[in-house]
C-alpha cells in the first residue's frame, strides 16, 4: 500500500544524441562552499542583500526545493561529479575514499569532444580527473594554485583569483569546440576571511538574528544539544573571531598562518579593521547572551562579507558572457556545497539534515532555453546535478546514477510524475577537536515534513514544517502524527533498498523493528 502510494518512480534519462557539436553548449557551473540560502536575497535573505546572484537567479530558474544529500564539503563534490549518493561513490565523510574509478560528467564530457577545466577548492583525496586543465586554490589569502605541473606562484584573494583563472582559461579556448568548467570557490568556508575591499561592510548596522539563537533542545534527540558547532562555546577566538591570539600554540599559529600569503598593505587594513574592534570588545566586558550575541554579530558579518566577493564574482563571470557575445549558448549554474546554519539553533557550520544546512540554493540560466523569472517547486538535490550536465551536453547518463535530469522540469513540458521525497545520509562522527560530534543520522524530507533517524542514539524526530519550519517542535511521539511517521518510516526503508545503502546502522523499516 505505501508503496503505491509513494512508489518509487523509474526514470530513463534523457538524451540529446542528435546534437551536434558546434551546436552543444558552454557550461560553467559555479560552486561555493557553505553559502546558505539564508545569504542569498533571491531566497528570501532577511540578513544580506546579493544583487548579482539575484540578476541571475531572476534571468533564469530557481529551485525552491533544492536540497544536498549529505551536507559536508568532500562528499558532496563526490555526488556532484558522479551523481551518486555518498554510500556509493565511497566519499561518506572528509576521511573516506572517493570512487574515481565511476563514471563522473567532467570524464564524459571530455571523452565525447568538450574541453573541461576545473579551478578552486577540490577536496577530495584523487587529483582532479576528467578535467583538461586544472589548478587547486585553498584558503582565502592565497600564494597560487597547484595544478597538474606543479605550485605556480599567483598570490591574491580566492574568490577573485578562481575567478581570474577561470575566465582566462575560458577565454583562452577555441570558438568551434565547446567547454566545461567548474568553478570552485573557497569561499564561505570556515574561517571567513573578508577580502580587505569588504571589512567595514555592515559596520554601520546589527544583523538581525535568528529566532533559535538562543535555542531549547528539550524535544530533539541527545544529539542536538552533544553537537559542538555552537557560536557560544565552540567558536575559537584568535582563529575564528580574529580577537588576539590566546596562548594555545596549534590555534594561534593556524589562525597567523591563514593570513601569512597576504601582502603588508592588506594585513595593515586587516590589523587596522579588527584593532579598532576588538579594542571595544575588551573594553565592554561582555558576558552571558550579551557576549554570545557578540559573537554572532563578529561571526555573521564576517561571513556574509565573504558571501560579498562570491556576489561579486558571480556579477564579474556574467558580465563576461554578456560581453564576449557568449550569453545565448552558455549554461550557468550557480549552486553551494551545501547550506550553513546562520545562527540558527544557536550554531554556525553544517552536517545536520535540519534545513539550514540540508538546503541549497541552485540557479541555472541558459537564456535562449530557459525562461526568465521561473520559479520551480520540485524537489531537486545535488545528485541530479551531473545527469542534468550530461543531459544539456547531449551525453548519455550511466546507468544506475541516482539523480534524474532536471531538464524536463525547465525546458519544455514539466513530468508528470516527479520523485515525492528525499533521502540523506550522514555519516561522519568523529570525537575530535574540529569534527563537532554530529551524530551519524539518515531521513526522508518531503515537500512539506521530514524524518530523522539519529542512530547513534536509537532517537527519532519528526517535523511537520508547514506549521514549524525552524524543526522547534519534535512531534515523533505525537499520536494525530503516528500515521505519518509510519509512512516515512516505511518510506525511510523504502529509500535504503532502491539505492542500495548499507553503509550506518542497518535499517529495514518499522515492521522488522517490531519483530
Ligand atoms: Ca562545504
Amino acid at each position: 500500500m505505501i508503496v503505491a502510494l509513494l512508489g518509487l518512480i523509474a526514470f530513463a534519462p534523457q538524451v540529446n544524441a542528435d546534437i551536434a557539436a558546434a551546436e552543444r553548449p558552454n557550461i560553467i557551473f559555479i560552486y561555493s562552499d557553505d553559502h546558505a540560502e539564508a545569504a542569498v536575497s533571491a531566497c528570501g535573505s532577511e540578513i544580506t542583500r546579493t544583487p548579482r546572484l539575484d540578476e541571475l537567479a531572476a534571468q533564469g530558474v530557481r529551485f525552491s526545493q533544492s536540497f544536498v544529500a549529505n551536507s559536508i564539503c568532500g562528499p558532496a563534490r563526490a555526488t556532484i561529479l558522479t551523481g551518486l549518493h555518498s554510500h556509493a561513490n565511497g566519499r561518506v565523510s572528509n576521511g573516506t575514499p572517493f570512487r574515481d574509478d565511476l563514471p563522473s560528467w567532467p570524464k564524459l564530457l571530455l571523452d565525447s569532444g568538450y574541453r573541461t577545466a576545473m579551478y578552486g577548492k577540490w577536496h577530495l583525496p584523487t587529483d582532479p580527473n576528467g578535467f583538461g586543465d586544472w589548478g587547486k586554490v585553498s584558503s582565502y589569502y592565497t600564494r597560487g594554485v597547484q595544478t597538474a605541473e606543479g605550485f605556480i606562484e599567483r598570490r591574491g584573494y580566492s574568490t577573485d583569483l578562481i575567478t581570474d583563472l577561470s575566465l582566462e582559461w575560458i577565454d583562452g579556448q577555441p570558438k568551434d569546440q565547446p567547454f566545461a568548467i567548474w568553478i570552485n570557490y573557497h569561499a564561505s568556508h570556515r574561517t571567513w576571511l573578508p577580502a580587505t575591499r569588504y571589512l567595514g561592510l555592515f559596520d554601520d548596522h546589527d544583523i538581525p538574528e535568528p529566532p533559535t539563537l538562543f535555542p531549547d533542545f528539550g524535544g530533539k534527540s541527545p544529539a542536538a544539544a552533544l553537537t559542538q558547532m555552537r557560536i557560544s562555546e565552540d567558536l575559537f577566538p584568535a582563529y575564528d573571531l580574529k580577537l588576539p591570539v590566546t596562548g594555545d600554540q596549534i590555534l594561534d599559529r593556524a589562525a597567523e598562518n591563514r593570513m601569512a600569503p597576504m601582502t603588508k598593505e592588506q594585513r595593515a587594513a586587516w590589523d587596522d579593521a579588527y584593532g579598532l574592534k576588538n579594542a571595544a570588545f575588551a573594553e565592554a566586558s561582555l558576558e552571558g547572551q550579551a557576549l554570545v550575541r557578540w559573537k554572532y554579530q563578529r561571526y555573521i558579518k564576517d561571513y556574509l562579507r565573504c558571501v560579498a566577493a562570491i556576489d561579486e564574482n558571480v556579477g564579474r563571470i556574467t558580465d563576461f558572457l554578456d560581453e564576449k557575445g557568449m550569453a545565448d549558448n552558455t549554461i550557468l549554474i550557480y549552486t553551494s556545497d551545501q547550506g550553513f546554519f546562520l545562527g540558527e539553533n544557536g550554531w554556525y557550520d553544517k552536517r545536520w539534515m535540519y534545513e539550514p544546512a540540508l538546503r541549497t540554493p541552485l540557479f541555472i540560466r541558459w537564456p535562449s532555453q530557459i525562461p526568465a523569472g521561473l520559479v520551480d517547486d520540485h524537489l531537486v538535490q545535488n545528485i541530479d546535478i551531473a545527469p542534468t550536465i550530461l543531459d544539456w551536453a547531449g551525453v548519455d547518463a550511466p546507468e544506475g546514477m541516482h539523480g534524474h535530469s532536471l531538464v524536463s522540469l525547465v525546458c519544455g513540458a514539466a513530468p508528470l510524475e516527479w520523485r515525492d521525497a528525499i533521502y540523506y545520509h550522514y555519516q561522519e562522527y568523529n570525537e575530535g577537536r574540529t569534527a563537532h560530534r554530529v551524530a551519524e543520522h539518515d531521513g526522508v524530507r518531503t515537500t512539506y515534513d521530514k524524518l530523522i533517524r539519529v542512530y547513534r542514539h536509537d532517537a527519532w524526530e519528526y517535523y511537520d514544517l508547514r506549521s514549524d519550519p525552524y524543526e522547534e517542535h519534535n512531534r515523533i511521539n505525537d499520536p494525530e502524527v503516528a500515521d505519518r511517521v509510519a509512512t516515512l518510516k516505511a518510506r525511510l526503508a523504502e529509500f535504503k533498498v532502491e539505492f542500495d545503502d548499507q553503509t550506518g546502522k542497518p535499517y529495514r523499516g518499522p515492521e522488522l523493528d517490531e519483530d
